[in-house]
């Protein structure tokens, strides 16, 4: 069994990471969870084939987790797909599937069906809503939901809070257990969901130095867990490997890093890097201005092995 953090990022753009996706394989089987900005990219650079994504759970209907779900839908046909897409998510995930396939794309679909028919004709994509319990029991695979806390007490009206449900999901294969958190803060959700689990991906949005105002304390308290929660979480449930995912942009990250190699100055803002004294050295103000020049100055990739499974990063020299 193999997982793989195909985006770590979040509603942001971040030249360094793509948005929140993970991908579970278990022999041919390849499981996403959910579909952020830049899914299908990185499942090329990691190397999988776009034709054989067979399932896609979608935690919540925030942009950053859905935002490529067309993208999935048609690359995996174009692809070679053989089988229908299904797609599991909180209420409305089938309508929303829907109206991609009939009134978004259903013109690109009929275009490549009939006009491009070595495709073999479109491959449907078939959309379930579930709630929390048990969603599919294949034999191979046991996969249940639960209901999160993603900005549950925050103050919205009743009826939009009836509307917005978020998941997270436990898989459960060959004796061993994945807690996908999905996006939520601390609740009986997530404990139930990590109970025990071999390996936990939980979003953390912010390091613990970085919730240092209302808003953001606001924000780790009711929307998404950060970093002062997410070990007590892991440790509370017995967690044996915790890996985090859904990260903000980090301005003073980069300022850190640069400070590793001895160019500190002019990272933080573009201005004073024009300004500043190393303006007369190009890589400096290149990197201040183009956030991809800071490629050259980050870390490798992450990659990791456990006995258990790999878990490893996809996302290219972003992500660590
Ligand atoms: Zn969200």
């Amino acid at each position: 069994m193999e997982v793989i953090l195909l985006g770590t990022g979040g509603p942001r753009p971040d030249p360094r990471r793509m948005a929140t996706t993970t991908l579970i394989r278990l022999g041919e089987e390849n499981i996403l969870i959910d579909a952020g900005r830049g899914v299908m990219v990185q499942l090329s650079k990691a190397g999988v084939p776009l034709g054989s994504i067979n399932t896609v759970f979608l935690t919540h209907h925030h942009f950053d987790h859905i935002g490529d779900l067309y993208d999935v839908m048609l690359n995996s046909w174009l692809h070679g797909r053989r089988d229908d897409l299904r797609i599991y998510g909180p209420p409305d995930t089938e309508r929303l599937v829907n109206t991609l396939v009939t009134q978004v794309y259903d013109k690109d679909i009929a275009w490549r069906d009939q006009g491009e028919p070595s495709f073999g004709g479109w491959k449907p994509v078939v959309a379930t809503d579930i709630i929390s319990g048990p969603v599919l029991d294949t034999g191979r695979w046991k996969i249940s939901a639960e209901l999160v806390s993603h900005g549950d007490g925050l103050d919205m009206s009743p009826a939009f809070l009836a509307r917005w449900m978020c998941l997270g999901y436990r898989f459960e294969a060959e004796g061993k257990v994945i807690a996908i958190s999905g996006d939520t803060v601390p609740c009986p959700g997530l404990e139930r969901l990590a109970e025990g689990a071999d390996l936990l991906v939980q979003c953390c949005f912010l390091a613990t130095p970085e919730i240092d105002n209302e808003h953001l304390r606001r924000l780790a308290t009711f929307t998404i867990a950060c970093g002062d929660t997410v070990g007590k979480v892991a440790a509370k449930a017995g967690v044996k490997k915790l890996a985090l995912t859904h990260h903000r942009p980090s301005h003073r990250r980069f300022h850190a890093e640069c400070a590793a190699c001895g160019r500190q100055a002019g990272l933080r803002r573009s201005s004073r890097a024009r300004r500043g004294p190393h303006t007369d050295r190009g890589l400096r103000t290149r990197d201040a201005r183009r956030p991809s020049g800071l490629r050259t100055i980050q870390p490798q990739p992450e990659t990791t092995t456990a006995p258990l499974f790999r878990a490893r990063c996809a996302s290219g020299p972003a992500c660590r």
